[in-house]
This record gives structure tokens, sequence and C-alpha cells, in this order.
């Protein structure tokens, strides 16, 4: 099983459509597969069926942004109904602020120097209800202010940069509950990624488990492999399923492609098997 469940597309920051992102998994070998746009579910339908028809499983996905602690944390949904209505205006809610959100990082990109920056990521967005810091990266990096998109997010738009606005997205138990309403189960995406303390980390899988959280990623493409070995020790340690999942988003930028990613460590248990 090749399964890649972490996947972007044009729907939210990702560069292809949802067709052409299931060409590229399938491509690179996956046999079990989920589209995981952020905050927003409007790729499903092609996903799956563009999926079906190549001969992969598809499981419906989801990444919603959280707030916990003051940081920013990704919650994966994973084989969620996109119609359930817990789900749908959870979603809605949570992209609500973006645009407002954009036109303030467009405004203190300009106080920087930087003009232009708010219509400049426009042009990358496909999905005018989901515009994201990604966006914003590549006319950064169109625009010679960096020299690709993770050079943006370290010198404009990573958390505390100068370039970063603040937001408050979902809280965690609302993105658990919204999944489980859904029929579906959170995973906590790339743990690895968070600048929390190790006290804040045994917190926020405490509470994660207390909510109905079953799994974390420990093979991504937001991890390095170091990461890969110190998140299955944190799966065994808490009792976590473990996903894996690329994060894929465009062809060319520094994400790894669809399937290529080293499997899980044999002795974690897969979340995605109890849909099998
Ligand atoms: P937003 O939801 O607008 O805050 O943007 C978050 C998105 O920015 C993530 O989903 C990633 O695609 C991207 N991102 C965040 N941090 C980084 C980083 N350090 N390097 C590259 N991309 C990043
Ligand atoms: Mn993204
Ligand atoms: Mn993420
Ligand atoms: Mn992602």
């Amino acid at each position: 099983m090749n399964a890649d469940l972490h996947c972007h597309s044009t729907v939210s920051d990702g560069q292809l459509a949802p067709a052409a992102v299931a060409r590229l998994a399938k491509a690179g070998g996956v046999t079990l597969w989920a589209l995981t746009d952020h905050d927003v579910l409007g790729g499903q339908r092609e996903a799956r069926e563009t999926a079906e028809a190549l001969g992969m499983r598809y499981l419906n996905g989801v990444e919603i942004s959280v707030t916990w602690a003051s940081r920013t944390v990704h919650i994966v949904g994973l084989h969620v109904d996109p119609e359930c209505t817990a789900l749908v205006e959870g979603l809605a809610r949570t992209r609500d602020g973006r645009a407002a959100r954009a036109e303030a990082m467009g405004e203190r990109l300009a106080e920087l120097g930087i003009q232009g920056a708010y219509p400049g990521a426009l042009r990358y967005v496909s999905n005018p209800d989901l515009i994201s810091r990604t966006h914003f990266a590549r006319f950064l990096v169109e625009s010679g202010r960096a020299q690709n998109t993770q050079d943006a997010f370290s010198r404009w738009l990573g958390d505390g940069k100068p370039g970063y606005i603040a937001h408050r997205w979902a809280k965690l138990a609302d993105a658990v509950s919204w999944i489980k309403a859904a029929g579906g189960e959170a995973i906590i995406a790339h743990p690895g990624r968070y600048a929390y303390t190790q006290l804040e980390f045994d917190t926020l899988f405490g509470e994660f488990i207390d909510l109905g959280g079953k799994a974390i990623e420990v093979v991504t493409g937001s991890h390095t492999p170091d990461q890969y070995a110190e998140y299955a020790a944190v799966a065994r340690r808490f009792g976590f399923e473990a996903s894996r999942g690329s994060d894929f988003h465009a062809p060319g930028d520094d994400s790894i492609a669809p399937g290529m990613l080293p499997p899980l460590p044999s002795d974690l248990k897969p979340v995605w098997e109890r849909w099998l």
C-alpha cells in the first residue's frame, strides 16, 4: 500500500487542479490517496472521480487551520463526509477571516517597502475564498524579494517574521468535533513544524487524545528524516496511529512529489487500515 494522505490543489494553495494532482499521485505509485486542501472541500468530487478512474482508492480529506496556545496547528481530517453540515459550516467560518487578513498582509508588506503584494498574491489565487501565505510567497519570489517559497517564509511570512499577520483559526476541539461529526478521523499534521516546548507538545497530544484524536503524521514531506524517527517515537509513546503524506503543493517547489516518501516504520499502525 502506497498511501499519500496529504496533498493540495488549486482549490487551496496548490498549483495543480485536483485531477492533475491525482494523475501525479498515480504516476508516483500511490494506491490510496487523499486530497486535503486547507479549510475547503471543493476539490473532493474531482479528486475522487479522477482517482477512482485511475484505479486508486480515495479518502475524502481536508486540512483544518487551528489556533492552539497562540500558534497555528493543522489538523487533517480523513474519510469525512463532504456534505456534513457541521463540517461544511465550520470550514466556512474558518475561511472567513482570510480576505481581511490578506489585505492586512498587503498593508504590512507595503510598510516594509514591498508595494502591490495583495493584488500580486491574488494573481496566484484560483479560489477567491482561500487566499493563503503561499500565494504571497509566490508573489515575493516573482518580484525578486525571495529566492524561493521557503526563503519567502524565512524572510517575510513565517510566524513572527516582519510580514506575518497573526490570525485566529478554529479551536482544536471544534476542528476535531467537525471531523468526527462527518464520520472521519482527526490527525495532527506535521507535528515537527510547530515551535512548541516539550510541555506544550505533551499537553497538545493529551488534549487531542481526550477530544477523540487518533493519529499523527509521522512520514510527511514537511518532516526531515530525523523527524520521521522522532514522531514515530511520539506515536509509540502516546499510542497514536500514524499517517503518511507528501504535503505536495506544486511541481518544482521544494515539496516532495506524491507517493515518493519512505514507508511508515513497520511497527506503527497506519491510520488508514480501518478503511480498507
Ligand atoms: P496560511 O494558511 O495562509 O497561514 O498559510 C499556510 C501555508 O503556508 C501552509 O499550508 C504552507 O503551504 C505554507 N507554509 C507555511 N510555513 C511554511 C514554510 N516555512 N515554508 C514553506 N511553506 C510554508
Ligand atoms: Mn499549504
Ligand atoms: Mn499544513
Ligand atoms: Mn498541507
